[in-house]
């Protein structure tokens, strides 16, 4: 976290005990309602163990226990403070998404994204920002964390997620040691390579050493590019992001090629940012939705304004539209590409490809993938509408539940995949900060229903067993009336 000093600090503490208090004040009804229960190593279960502590991790296990459940474990792979893009490899100064765009505060300002920005750095300051910088938005999530008593359990690698009779187990590397622990349900909460991984494209990868390339999303050593030709495939927001970085750190020129003849100049994720379409999505035809992720991939979206007009005026900085690059080679020390309208040269490569969809990439799947089913297996499109990416994503239900391949492998609804994994089911949103308002509630609702059906045969005995004395009268009240 950016060290704030004193007086601010002490000015946030404020504000926690603020949003501690309406937090309180609206709670109901929050008492715990499932029993507590013991896996088969004998240690108590968790009753929603979540993998991933990035703002989707967090903020579900804030709603959850708002929801009654006591025993809601978030863990991460990833060093205290690292969790999600915003420390690590996201470059950008300021968020992509508008400021305007709240929903991960139950309603209760004092929770929010701007009154934590007002409180840190003033009203004015928050008025004349046109989006929350990156880097404020972490520190803001780590605030959020602390104050709704979210605890992340850092440097825990999910290996596998599995089933143990009506538990489900998750096996973990905790540090390098390997730890099964027990679960009701698991939220997978992976982010948005969570269907995959950042990964560069195989012809690149299979014909060039990695020192001659990065992905756009993972750790770069820019001092190295120091005078250096940089190419940069892709034209999505990373592309720029990375180009600008590239170009700051001193090198010699950041060309950003890709394969449309202009960029894309309108935004659809704005067209479907509507409360209709975003709190119901997964009620639409499977047809529909198919369609709408079709529409997606193949339209895309613009770079963000920003980014655009700095990487523009950086001496060194070039678009090459309508630029495929079709294969790559080195020569000597350089990597020469082809393209259609001749070879480029250049020093070092950038990938800005996004994430591919490979389940098999995913270690906590392993186990999962052959039994959950898939769109390829639900859904079948006309002739012209084929897209193996997608097909190879997973079929959800409403609540973001895995619906299991074969009938008796119904435990997989006990496991929920909110990231990368949800795209065509639930539409693009759901794990961006847009989705927050209206994603977020179908998730909880869809575990604490799952949690509700697995504890059925408690229901009648704990309200038989139910006592509260809230006629304290004494026993022999009515004989005495009786006389
Ligand atoms: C560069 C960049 C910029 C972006 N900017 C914006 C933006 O401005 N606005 C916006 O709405 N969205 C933005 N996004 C999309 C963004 O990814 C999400 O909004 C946000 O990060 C999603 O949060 P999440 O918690 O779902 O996933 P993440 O933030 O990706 O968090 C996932 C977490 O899961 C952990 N994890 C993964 N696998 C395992 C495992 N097997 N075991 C344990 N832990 C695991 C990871 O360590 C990570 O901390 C951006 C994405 C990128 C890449």
């Amino acid at each position: 976290m950016t060290m704030a000093p004193a007086r601010v600090l002490s000015r946030l503490e404020v504000l926690a005990a603020a949003a501690r208090d309406d937090l309180d004040a609206l709670s109901y009804p929050d008492r715990s309602w499932l029993r507590p229960r013991n896996g088969p190593d004998g240690r108590p279960v968790d009753d929603v163990l979540i993998v991933g502590g990035g703002q989707s991790g967090v903020i579900i296990a804030a709603h959850l226990k708002r929801e009654g459940l006591e025993r809601v474990a978030v863990l991460d792979r990833c060093e205290p403070g690292e969790e999600g893009p915003w420390r690590t490899f996201a470059r950008m100064s300021e968020l992509r998404t508008p400021k305007t765009t709240v929903g991960n505060e139950f309603g209760i300002v004092n929770l929010s994204v701007r009154r934590w920005y007002e409180t840190r750095y003033g009203a004015a300051a928050w008025a004349a920002l046109d989006r929350i910088p990156r880097t404020d938005w972490k520190d803001y999530l780590d605030w959020y964390a602390d104050v709704t008593g979210v605890r992340i359990e850092n440097r825990t690698l999910v290996t596998d997620i599995a089933q143990a009779g009506d538990l489900v187990r998750v096996d973990t590397l905790v540090g390098n040691k390997p730890h099964a622990r027990f679960a009701r349900t698991v939220v997978i909460a992976t982010g948005f390579d969570g269907a995959g991984a950042w990964r560069a494209p195989d012809f690149i990868r299979a014909a060039l050493p990695r020192r001659a390339y990065d992905h756009s999303n993972g750790p770069i050593d820019f001092a190295r590019l120091q005078g250096k030709r940089v190419g940069i495939l892709g034209h999505g927001a990373s592309a720029f992001d990375n180009a600008i970085t590239a170009l700051r750190a001193g090198a010699a020129s950041a060309e950003v090629s890709f394969r449309r003849a202009r960029l894309p100049r309108v935004n659809p994720h704005r067209a479907i940012e509507t409360a209709g379409l975003m709190s119901h999505f997964p009620a639409l035809a499977d047809a529909t939705r198919w369609r709408i992720a079709r529409f997606f991939r193949e339209k895309d979206q613009p770079p963000p304004m920003t980014a655009f007009n700095k990487a523009l005026a950086l001496p060194g900085f070039r678009l090459r539209p309508a630029t495929p690059w079709t294969s790559v080679a080195l020569e000597g020390e350089a990597i020469r590409v082809e393209t259609p309208h001749g070879p480029l040269t250049y020093d070092h490569l950038i990938l800005a490809t996004g994430a591919v969809i490979d389940l098999d990439a995913r270690p906590e799947l392993k186990t999962l993938a052959s039994r959950v089913a898939l769109w390829s297996d639900r859904y079948a499109p006309g002739p012209d509408e084929e897209d193996a990416r997608l097909a190879a994503l997973p079929y959800l239900d409403e609540g973001y539940g895995f619906v299991p391949k074969a009938t008796d492998e119904d435990w997989v609804g006990r496991v929920f995949a909110f990231n990368g994994l949800s795209v065509v089911s639930h539409g693009p949103h759901s794990t961006s900060i847009s989705g927050h308002r209206h994603a977020l509630p179908r998730v909880v609702r869809g575990v604490t229903r799952r949690l509700l059906v697995d504890h059925e045969r408690d229901v009648l005995p704990d309200l038989a067993a139910y006592w509260s004395d809230d006629l304290p009268i004494p026993d022999d009240f009515e004989d005495r009336t009786a006389d």
